[in-house]
C-alpha cells in the first residue's frame, strides 16, 4: 500500500471502511515520483550496508512484536530517505504519517502526530534539524518513554501531567546532520547516513523505472543517464523522465544513447553530470572569489540563491568530486574545477624570502 493510500485509507492492514487517520503530509507529493518510488526493501538498489542493517530491525521487531527502533536518516536531498521510510512502513504493515519540521512550528502542532500514533506506526519528520527547540525538547519524553508531558493552567493553579501515548517509531530525516542538536541525535537508536549512489547502481534505477513509465532505454543510454545524474537517484528519475519527453517529441519515443545525449545537452547537463547551477557555482568562486576561501553566505549572495539550497543542495556533490573543498576560512575551489571549466589555474603567489631582502640592503 503507498502513502498516499495509507494516508486516504487510514492505516495498512486496516480496514478500508473505517480510515483511522487522516494525517495529511504538508510536503508536495509528485504522482509519477511516487509510482517510481521502490515500496519493499529488495526493490532498493544500492545503499547495501543501510539496507541490511534495517532488514535485521525489521526482523527483530516483528520477532519481538514491538516498534521499529527510532531511525535518523542523514544525506543530501534525493538520495532515499523518504523512500526506507516507505519501505519500512510497507514491509511492517503498520500506518505511516508524514510531517517535516518547518510544519511544526509549535508544541500544538506536532501534538496531534503523537496522540493519533497507532501501536507500532511510524512517524516519519523530514527536515528534523529544522526543528524549532520547544518542539524538540518536547518529543524527548515521547522518543524515551512514549509519554508527553502536557501543562494545565497558568501561574499558581498550573499543573503538569503525564500523557501516556502508543508504542510507535519516529524516522527522522536531515540533510545537515551537524545542525542536530546532542540530545536530540542520541535519541534516535540507529543512525545511518546514506551516500552518492555509483553509476552502476544509477544505471540499475534507471532501467527499473524505465519499465514503470513504459519506455523503452538501451543499455548504454541508461550507463549515460546514470553517469549524468549527480550520483542521485530522484536526479535520474528527473532526467529519464525528460529525456523520455524529448524521444516522444523528437523520435518514436524509445531512448538511445544519441536521444539521451541530445536531451541533456539541451538541458545544459555537461558531460560529467553538472547542470547550470554547479557551473555558475564555480564560476562565481573562481571568476569572483578568485579561488577563494570564501563563506557560503557571500557566495550565495552574489548568485543570488538561498544559502540552504547552496549547502544542501549544489554543494555535496561538488564536495564529493573533489571540485571544491572546505577550508577553515571557506570554500576554496581545487585545480580540479579549473580543469572542468577549461579554465588556467593561477600561478600561486611568490614567497617573500625575507633573508634575501635584507641581502639587497646590505
Ligand atoms: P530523500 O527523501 O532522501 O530526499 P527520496 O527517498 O524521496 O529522497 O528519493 C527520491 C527518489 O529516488 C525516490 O522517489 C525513488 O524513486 C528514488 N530512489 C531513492 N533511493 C532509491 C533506492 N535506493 N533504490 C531505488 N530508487 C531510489
Amino acid at each position: 500500500m503507498s502513502v498516499r493510500e495509507t494516508v486516504l485509507r487510514g492505516g495498512a492492514g486496516e480496514n478500508p471502511e473505517e480510515p483511522t487517520r487522516k494525517m495529511e503530509d504538508p510536503r508536495p507529493v509528485d504522482p509519477v515520483e511516487e509510482k517510481l518510488r521502490p515500496q519493499k526493501l529488495a526493490e532498493i538498489v544500492g545503499q547495501r550496508a543501510t539496507a541490511e542493517r534495517l532488514a535485521i530491525a525489521l526482523v527483530a521487531s516483528k520477532k519481538r512484536g514491538e516498534p521499529l527502533p527510532h531511525i535518523l536518516f542523514d544525506g543530501p536531498p534525493g538520495l532515499g530517505k523518504t523512500t526506507f521510510a516507505t519501505v519500512l512502513h510497507n514491509e511492517l504493515g503498520v500506518e505511516l504519517n508524514m510531517t517535516s519540521g518547518p510544519a511544526l512550528d509549535k508544541k500544538m502542532d506536532v501534538m496531534p502526530y503523537l496522540t493519533n500514533a497507532s501501536e507500532g506506526s511510524i512517524l516519519f519528520i523530514d527536515e528534523i534539524h529544522r526543528l524549532p527547540k520547544p518542539v524538540e525538547e518536547f518529543i524527548y519524553p515521547v522518543m524515551e518513554d512514549f509519554r508527553v508531558d502536557v501543562v494545565l493552567g497558568e501561574g499558581m493553579s498550573a499543573r503538569t501531567i503525564n500523557l501516556p501515548l502508543k508504542k510507535f517509531t519516529i524516522i527522522g530525516a536531515t540533510t545537515r546532520s551537524g545542525m542536530l542538536s546532542g540530545p536530540l541525535r542520541d535519541r534516535f537508536h540507529m543512525h545511518e547516513h546514506l551516500e552518492f549512489y555509483d553509476v552502476e547502481d544509477l544505471a540499475r534505477i534507471v532501467e527499473v523505472n524505465a519499465v514503470k513509465l513504459k519506455t523503452t532505454i538501451t543499455a548504454d543510454a541508461a550507463w549515460e543517464l546514470a553517469r549524468r545524474s549527480r550520483g542521485t537517484p530522484r536526479l535520474a528519475n528527473a532526467r529519464l523522465r525528460w529525456v523520455r519527453d524529448f524521444a516522444t517529441a523528437r523520435a518514436d519515443g524509445n531512448i538511445d544513447l544519441t536521444i539521451a545525449r541530445d536531451a541533456l545537452a539541451m538541458q545544459d547537463v555537461d558531460k560529467e553530470g553538472m547542470d547550470k547551477q554547479d557551473r555558475r557555482y564555480l564560476e562565481t568562486l573562481i571568476g569572483v572569489f578568485r579561488g577563494g576561501p570564501t563563506g557560503a553566505e557571500s557566495l550565495a549572495a552574489t548568485m543570488s540563491i538561498d544559502v540552504d539550497t547552496l549547502k544542501d543542495e549544489v554543494e555535496p556533490y561538488l564536495l564529493r568530486r573533489h571540485l571544491v573543498v572546505l577550508t577553515p576560512r571557506g570554500r576554496k575551489a581545487t585545480h580540479l574545477a579549473y580543469r572542468h571549466l577549461g579554465m588556467a589555474e593561477p600561478e600561486p603567489e611568490p614567497e617573500v624570502n625575507f633573508l634575501d631582502q635584507r641581502r639587497l640592503f646590505d
